[in-house]
């Protein structure tokens, strides 16, 4: 099943959920095209870039300080404050929406 990130409304849709117009690639929400294909094992750098928090050579650089600072991801980003607690909250957030 797939599942669709509306990067106006913030919405999640699925594919197989009854208001979803398989022929219409739009969000049954708010009817915007900006959607988003996402897996179940989102990672939260691609949120916040999804978000539009950070941008994805911030992630990548960030990501390579993780391998050496062996830190979640969030915590590097907000140290280094290319985010707020409250954008990874939010992140964290929409997150836990993901897992089933
Ligand atoms: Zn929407």
């Amino acid at each position: 099943m797939k599942k669709f990130f509306c990067k106006n409304c913030k919405e999640i849709s699925y594919s197989s959920s009854p208001q979803y117009t398989q022929t219409e690639k739009d969000c049954p929400y708010c009817h915007s095209s900006d959607l988003l294909d996402i897996s179940d094992d989102i990672r939260i750098g691609r949120l916040l870039v999804m978000m539009g928090f950070i941008d994805k050579t911030a992630l990548e650089a960030s990501l390579e300080k993780q391998m050496v600072l062996k830190k979640r991801i969030g915590e590097i980003l907000k140290i280094n404050q290319l985010i707020t607690e409250t954008q990874l909250s939010s992140a964290l957030e929409l997150q836990s929406r993901f897992v089933n």
